[in-house]
């Protein structure tokens, strides 16, 4: 018999990474938001938890999508009981590797498996099934966890419990900061005369070229179009970890601590579910310029 999976955490990441769940294996699926999960089950052949519980007493395999390993952490905890010896979370959540190691020994206690397995590649990525995922785990786990990852084109197993989560997190603080650089920058050069959208044409085919230049700079900012796929809150979380990443490890940083806290002030004067370009807004309000 094919194993359960259970999806926990429909939001716009996780949704279309459980569609893939649900054409792959019987799936069960849990949301906070409980309407939520009755929509996507009565679309996408699964069927309704109604309780974390009820889900982990149902499934093989739980993947967790959620904002942080503190809301895993809640959920794991809720469904108390039902945790039975041999199960496995498979937790693609971009979470902190400190948080992941506690939930993982929490996890442990009750014969339970625990792999990070955090995802780059956005909400179109996920549509697409090519997701790229970094795996933190031990290698029996990471090799049972990697039958159950329909949304991903490709797989990496990273290091021990905790290191997906410390990748992904250093990934999106490169994001981050390659958004605040491209920002500025854009906007002297306008400020000088050099339209952005002429700009980019000669950036991208030079050496300073990235994916904020050649696709999130042009689909985004020049466009106008500013869609709402993945919050500057949860990016800003993400320069969080990264941060404790750099501190828990020794290593001296001029750079991430000063991005952290343009997003923090950026964040104060955007609406609090902006998209992560968004923060391209105070720039251009700043220099008095927009970026087209
Ligand atoms: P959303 O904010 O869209 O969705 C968050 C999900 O978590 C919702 O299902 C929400 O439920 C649930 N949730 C929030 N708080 C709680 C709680 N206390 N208890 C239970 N459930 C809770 O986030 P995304 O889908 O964008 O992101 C999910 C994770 O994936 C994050 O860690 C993010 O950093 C990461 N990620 C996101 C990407 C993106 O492009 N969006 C790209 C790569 C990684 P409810 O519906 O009730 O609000």
């Amino acid at each position: 018999m094919a194993d359960n999976v259970g999806f926990i955490g429909l939001g716009a990441i996780g949704t279309p990474m459980a569609i893939h769940v649900a054409r792959a294996f019987p799936t069960v699926v849990w949301n906070r938001t409980q309407d939520k999960a009755a929509r996507f089950a009565s679309r996408y052949d699964a069927e309704v938890a109604e309780t974390p519980g009820a889900l982990v007493g149902a499934c093989d395999v739980i993947i967790t999508c959620l904002p942080t390993s503190r809301e895993v952490r809640e959920v794991i905890e809720a469904a108390g009981d039902a945790w039975r010896d041999g199960q496995l979370v498979i937790d693609a959540s971009s979470g902190d590797p400190v948080g992941s190691r506690s939930n993982a020994e929490w996890l442990a206690q009750r014969g339970v498996g625990f792999v990070d397995a955090p995802v780059s590649g956005g909400t179109s990525g996920a549509e697409a099934g090519t997701l790229t995922t970094m795996l933190g785990g031990d290698a029996a786990w990471v090799e049972r966890a990697k039958a159950f990852l329909p949304y991903a084109k490709r797989i990496e197993h990273v290091g021990p419990v905790g290191a997906g989560h410390a990748l992904k997190a250093i990934n999106n603080a490169l994001l981050a900061l390659n958004i605040v650089a491209v920002g500025e920058g854009l906007a002297a050069l306008v400020k000088l005369g050099v339209p952005a959208r002429r700009a980019i044409d000669v950036i991208n085919a030079s050496s300073g070229r990235s994916n904020v230049t050649e696709n999130l700079i042009p689909e985004r900012v020049l466009s106008r179009a500013w869609p709402r796929t993945f919050s500057a809150a949860l990016l800003d979380k993400d320069l969080g970890v990264a941060l404790s990443v750099l501190e828990d490890t020794g290593v001296a940083s001029q750079l991430y601590p000063a991005v952290k806290r343009f997003y923090e002030s950026a964040r104060k004067v955007l609406d609090p579910d902006a998209d992560h370009v968004e923060v391209i807004k105070p720039i251009e309000e700043a220099a008095g310029v927009e970026l087209t």
